[in-house]
């Protein structure tokens, strides 16, 4: 239903493809209800998921605010309207030089996860907030961040003190991994939370500020939790862990607010039956926007446009590009219809995540995943 004005430009503009076609006020939307899910807490929206203009647009007019990993996304922010009072740097990762430039543009939220990283911070950032995040063993996401990130718990405690000793105002910080379907995660990130608000206030620190992350999940050919079961699930954690001294919460919710809101338009390069299989090459691939296909974690659902009628049969999925990892799905079964050819056309739901942002700049002359943008603060 939401997808209606979508599928109208599609039908009316027929546009090259692939492209990606995002609705705003579904952004919006998104937003307001997460915003409804979650009263009280400071909403950073991760910016990476998808940077486009539009999209930043109808999310400041919805209140929220933004998570940056560095400068360019900060002057991205900056430059459509975001107060820099509602962003923060949530990347761990950081050169002492952008942290600076964060700072003298008014960013006093970071997120930290070692010790040199506490130290720039409190060189070039004096007296921010700095949450220091954890990494604690949470059930698989269907893209998880392995050990890249985040601290042990028995860690967190020294940079805490370290950052309290430089001035920094600390709090603490997890990811449960994106796309996680399974809400008790956060459940167990809460719990080693309290227990480090409770190490550092027996040291004479008071922390005050939790950040949750992102993770929320998003429908693709199976179901996700809902929203409110993310949010019940939350709070009784925070009611189980926080009894009667709830911290002022931090939520950096990215595919959540964008994937629904687009759609992807591709078509059909070659078909060819090599041995057993039947292999559908498209023109999009893991490099030009569906890069969460890698290991095939998402599997997106494909959906002829003009459906040839008939049986359908079992599908080898790969991209365009001369690059033999731009495969989509081999082991994830994909039925199509066994009259497909070159040209037909599929429309892959739920990818305004993750997507165009991920596309390279020219892999084989491919231009990046052209997006437009439709709604209130659309593009087209
Ligand atoms: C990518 C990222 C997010 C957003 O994650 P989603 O799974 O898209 O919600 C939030 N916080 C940080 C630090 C991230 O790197």
């Amino acid at each position: 239903m939401r997808a209606d004005p979508i599928r109208r430009f599609l039908a009316e503009q027929d546009p090259p493809t692939p492209c990606l076609v995002v609705d705003t006020d579904v952004v919006a939307a998104r937003a307001r209800e997460f915003r409804a899910a979650f009263p009280g807490a400071l909403i950073r929206y991760a910016v990476k998921a998808n940077p486009a203009p539009p999209v930043l647009d109808a999310l400041v007019a919805a209140g929220a605010g933004f998570d940056v990993a560095g400068p360019a996304e900060l002057a991205l922010c900056l430059a459509r309207g975001a107060e820099p009072a509602d962003i923060a740097y949530g990347n761990p990762i950081k050169k002492p030089r952008d942290i600076a430039f964060a700072f003298e543009h008014g960013v006093r939220e970071f997120t930290s996860d070692a010790p040199d990283d506490v130290d720039h911070l409190g060189r070039h950032a004096p007296g921010s907030a700095v949450s220091i995040r954890v990494v604690f063993d949470a059930p698989d996401s269907v893209t998880p961040f392995g050990r890249k990130f985040g601290c042990e718990p028995a860690e967190a405690l020294d940079l805490v003190l370290r950052a309290a000793a430089l001035g920094l105002r600390p709090g603490i910080a997890f990811h449960v991994g994106s796309q996680q379907p399974d809400v008790t995660a956060w459940d167990i990130g809460i719990a080693t939370a309290a227990k480090l608000f409770a190490e550092a206030g027996a040291q004479g620190i008071a922390m005050t500020r939790l950040n949750l992350g992102g993770g929320f999940a998003t429908a693709h050919r199976t179901g996700v939790p809902s929203l409110d079961a993310y949010a019940t699930t939350i709070a009784a954690a925070l009611d189980t862990h926080f009894p009667g001294n709830r911290p002022e919460l931090l939520l950096e919710p990215g595919r959540v607010f964008v994937a629904d809101a687009g759609l992807l338009r591709t078509e059909v390069v070659l078909v060819a039956q090599r041995g057993e299989r039947r292999w559908v090459y498209l023109d999009i691939g893991r490099y030009n926007g569906l890069a969460e296909a890698e290991n095939e974690a998402i599997a997106y659902r494909f959906e002829p446009v003009d459906p040839p009628g008939g049986p359908s049969g079992p599908v080898v999925l790969a991209g365009p590009t001369c690059d033999g990892d731009d495969v989509l799905y081999q082991r994830t079964p994909y039925q199509l219809p066994l009259a497909l050819r070159t040209g037909d056309r599929l429309d892959v739901a739920g990818t305004g995540a993750y997507t165009a942002s991920y596309a390279s700049v020219g892999f084989n002359g491919i231009e990046p995943l052209r997006t437009y943008c439709l709604g209130r603060w659309g593009d087209v």
